[in-house]
């Protein structure tokens, strides 16, 4: 189904899918730069947990110090992570 928006480049209407990443028919500009922003930063939050995970690493050859400290640290990241995963909810439901 096709809607009509008002451009906030040029302010023609132009036709649109409801797309974050539509262009604007007579300008050729995004429609909601905004919205492409708040996007690409969504992206980047749901990328970050997994890369924290990859920080440390708990070895069958750890002796057990070594391993309640790293579980230490992997609690800390789970906690980063599950803040993450919070912020990428509140991002969400923001953008609505
Ligand atoms: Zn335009």
């Amino acid at each position: 189904m096709k809607a009509t928006k008002k451009c906030p480049h040029c302010g023609h209407w132009t036709e649109w899918s409801q797309q974050p990443t539509d262009l604007c028919q007579h300008c050729g500009q995004v429609l909601e730069p905004y919205r492409v922003a708040s996007e690409q930063a969504r992206q980047r939050l749901s990328e970050q947990p997994v890369s924290s995970f990859m920080l440390i690493e708990i070895k069958p050859e750890d002796g057990p110090v070594m391993r309640f400290f790293k579980y230490i640290i992997r609690g800390g990241q789970l906690a980063f992570a599950a803040l993450m995963a919070f912020m990428v909810w509140l991002v969400t439901a923001l953008a609505g």
